[in-house]
């Protein structure tokens, strides 16, 4: 430090030179590197407020000649490459994007949301060159999330023994996937045990080519998801069909009884229950459906061998439920029988698989407003892969 002085909007500006040893090194890659030029001059840092002061570090900011990365403004030991803020202002807005709302972050750290989703993006960058994320994986989920209300797609990878975030990429095509085990290699791709996903062909044909020896399982989440989808399917049928007979009063009970149809029955409230209920006594197509999805959610909490068994019985009695929707999904669940079957005797766990969807999904939504997709998987590597910096201090 060589200097403390006010700016003219009463600012605090803390005027620092590197020492020597930390002098003459590449922005990327910290190498010591010959001088090339001072660059742009003197240059300065938003840090930490001092108090309700607004805080400043300010330096030369000269370029180096990297024998790698070319001309580089060089490396300053308070702060990362290209960021106009001191580590410690990066890790804090970190923390508090992670830990508390949108809001939050950029009042208290007088920032704009898109400039968290900037600083995210170094401050995760870096933690994962320090941590291996990839090591030790044995058994692991690859799901797909949409984000962008639904236009873009993230593919995700998450570590079922730790119910932690691995990887988190752009896109959702077989490409995407082939990353994935380009990133883990050949030698970690023997030791994976156990991958599951969902149904699409996109995922399971490069688990087939690059994990052939593992045991692919599908997620019970994305089969509890499609008889809920086919459950509501039957929903709207009968409610179009009350409209149409000229009933509004039944149309707009049926309409209402969403939420009821859709929770789980332990968690339903006196007046879903009896709205249940009511559904049971005056409209027997839709309370089939109900039990239809009810029994195959039972499946994943019972024992392995009365779970097969239930989901065998499931299947013959879907398929000749007369509720077409119930019907096609007889058909898919029968073809990825094999896969499910996987998934109830490896013992995946549904809790855990969607908890961590769930959080993902919230993440997505969070990070509206970020200029890039790099900035949501930052983010969501932050919060979900461990990455999150302690508070400085
Ligand atoms: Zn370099």
């Amino acid at each position: 430090m060589e200097d403390v002085k006010i700016g003219s909007e009463d600012e605090i500006i803390v005027v620092a030179r590197p020492v020597w040893r930390e002098r003459d090194r590449c922005g990327v890659c910290r190498r010591r590197c010959p001088g090339f030029d001072l660059g742009e001059g003197r240059r300065r840092w938003r840090a930490l407020d001092l108090g309700t002061t607004l805080a400043f570090v300010e330096a030369d900011a000269p370029r180096v000649r990297c024998r790698r990365h070319g001309v580089v403004v060089c490396a300053v030991p308070w702060a990362r490459h290209r960021s106009r803020f001191t580590r410690a202002f990066e890790d804090q807005a970190a923390w508090l994007a992670v830990n508390t709302s949108k809001s939050a972050v950029a009042e208290l750290m007088r920032i704009a949301w898109r400039t968290v989703g900037g600083i995210c993006e170094r401050v995760a960058d870096e933690a994962q060159q320090e941590a291996d994320l990839l090591d030790g994986l044995r058994r692991i989920g690859i799901d797909e999330i949409s984000h962008r209300k639904g236009q873009r797609y993230l593919t995700v990878v998450v570590d079922h023994d730790t119910g932690r975030l691995v990887w988190v990429a752009a896109g959702r095509d077989r490409k995407t996937v082939e990353a994935f085990f380009d990133a883990l290699g050949q030698t970690r791709c023997k030791q994976i045990e156990l991958v599951s996903c969902d149904m699409a062909g996109w995922i399971a044909a490069p688990i087939a080519d690059r994990v052939p020896d593992a045991v692919r399982c599908v997620d019970p989440f994305h089969v509890i998801q499609l008889a809920t989808d086919a459950l509501d399917e039957v929903r709207r049928e009968v409610w179009n069909d009350a409209r149409r007979a000229g009933a509004p009063a039944a149309a707009k009970d049926l309409k209402g009884a969403r939420f009821a149809l859709w929770k789980n029955p332990e968690n339903l409230t006196d007046r879903q229950a009896a709205k249940l209920s009511s559904i049971q006594k005056t409209n027997a197509r839709l309370y089939r459906a109900y039990l239809l999805k009810e029994q195959l959610r039972q499946i994943y909490r019972l024992p392995a061998d009365a779970a097969v068994k239930l989901l065998d019985e499931w299947i013959a009695w879907a398929r000749r439920c007369r509720l077409p929707s119930f019907v096609k999904l007889a058909r898919t669940i029968t073809k990825q029988r094999a896969g499910i079957v996987a998934a109830i005797e490896h013992g995946l766990s549904n809790a855990r698989v969607e908890a961590i969807n769930t959080q993902i999904r919230m993440i997505t939504r969070r990070a509206y407003g970020f200029h890039s997709a790099g900035a949501l998987i930052a983010l969501a590597m932050l919060s979900l892969a461990g990455l999150c910096p302690p508070l400085p201090q």
